[in-house]
């Protein structure tokens, strides 16, 4: 009812993407600019989008419309930059798992789910993205590591490996 400026993609929260029969009478399908299914918004609001010259008609039936605003776009909902990070980051990892096998670089434990990619020479010190630079470890292993030089860090994989549990770090 209020004139929410910020609210122009109409996303409630809720299963976003599920589209009942029903939904397609009163509502608009939205995709963000790279084509990026969003919640779907009432044929009303697609109505002032398109008017405003914020979304473009992309279809009568099914009410589809495309959004033309990258800017307008709240952050978190739609854009696509945070998901290709998250592919490659992915992609990274079963990488490195083929490397490496599925144990901690620097404890030598099987890896749950709460590991991280570990640079072993720190970005602090000049070390890059490279998979040679790279290792997958305990998120706790990788605090315990932080910013050491990579002596220490071998020193300490040489400490973790005889721990006979996580406990003794911090
Ligand atoms: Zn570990």
């Amino acid at each position: 009812m209020s004139t929410q400026h910020t609210d122009i993609l109409c996303n409630e929260p809720g299963p976003a993407g599920r589209v009942t029969a029903d939904a397609f009478a009163t509502s608009a399908l939205v995709f963000d600019q790279e084509g990026q299914p969003l919640a779907p918004c009432s044929a009303e609001r697609a109505a002032s989008l398109v008017q405003r010259g914020r979304a473009v008609l992309v279809s009568r039936n099914p009410l589809a419309l495309r959004l033309t605003d990258l800017a307008a776009t709240p952050s978190g909902i739609g854009g696509s930059a945070p998901t290709k990070r998250r592919r490659k980051k992915d992609k990274r990892i079963e990488q490195l798992k083929r490397r490496d096998g599925v144990d901690c670089f620097y404890c030598g434990r099987p890896l749950l789910d709460d590991f991280t990619i570990e640079h072993l020479l720190s970005q602090a010190d000049g070390g890059n993205d490279k998979f040679a630079n790279l290792a997958i470890v305990h998120q706790k292993c990788n605090h315990a590591a932080a910013h050491l030089p990579i002596v220490e860090k071998v020193k300490l994989r040489e400490r973790l490996r005889i721990l006979p549990t996580l406990s003794g770090i911090q």
